[in-house]
C-alpha cells in the first residue's frame, strides 16, 4: 500500500492549466506550483480535480485550472521553431510513412539545395530511411507522399493534447467546446 506522502507525491505532479488575466491558455505548470501560487494569492483557482491533498494539518483541494491575478505580456500562441518542436507538432511520426517510435530527423519538403527555407510549412517530422530516400528531391522527384501538410502551430494545440480523461474540464478553457451556464 502507498504511503500518503507517496499519493500526495504523485497527485502533486498533476498538469494544471495556467490562463492569463484575460483568460487566454498560457501555460502547463504542477499542482505542487499551483497551489504555492494561490498560497502566495498571485492566482485564482477557477477549477479543481476530484481529488484532495493532505497533510497532518489540512487538507486541500488539488487545482486543475488557475488563473494569474495581475496581466502578463505574453505571446502566448507562438511556438518556437525547432527540431523538437516540429516533431512533437507531428505527433513523433514520420511523414512520409507514418512510422513511430523511431529515431526521428527532421526533412526539408523543398530541399535547402532548391531554395527550401526553415520554415513550419517547409519541415517535417522523417525516419532516417525516409529522409535518406528523399534526399536532395523534391516530393513530386521522389515519389513520396506527406501524410499532411505541415502547419504552423500554436501553443493552443499544444495544450489541447494534455487533455485526457481527467481534464475535461480544461475543454472550455481551450476553446474545445463552448462554456455552458449552469
Ligand atoms: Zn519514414
Amino acid at each position: 500500500m502507498p504511503s500518503s506522502n507517496a499519493i500526495n507525491g504523485h497527485l502533486l505532479n498533476r498538469a494544471v492549466l495556467v490562463l492569463n488575466a484575460n483568460y487566454s491558455p498560457m501555460m502547463i505548470c504542477t499542482a505542487r506550483r499551483a497551489i504555492c501560487l494561490d498560497y502566495l494569492r498571485k492566482v485564482e483557482v477557477l477549477v479543481n480535480y476530484d481529488e484532495q491533498v493532505h497533510s497532518p494539518s489540512l487538507s486541500l483541494h488539488l487545482p486543475s485550472v488557475i488563473k494569474i491575478r495581475d496581466y502578463i505580456r505574453f505571446d502566448n500562441l507562438s511556438v518556437d521553431l525547432n527540431r523538437k518542436n516540429v516533431i512533437a507538432r507531428d505527433n513523433h511520426i514520420c511523414q512520409y510513412c507514418g512510422v513511430s517510435k523511431t529515431a526521428l530527423t527532421i526533412d526539408h519538403i523543398i530541399p535547402k539545395g532548391k531554395g527550401g527555407l526553415d520554415t513550419w510549412e517547409n519541415l517535417v517530422a522523417a525516419c532516417k530511411p525516409c529522409n535518406q530516400r528523399k534526399g536532395d528531391k523534391t516530393i513530386d522527384e521522389s515519389n513520396m507522399l506527406l501524410n499532411r501538410l505541415p502547419k504552423r502551430p500554436n501553443r493552443l494545440m499544444y495544450f489541447q493534447k494534455y487533455v485526457k480523461d481527467q481534464q475535461q474540464n480544461w475543454r472550455p478553457y481551450l476553446f474545445m467546446e463552448p462554456f455552458t451556464i449552469n
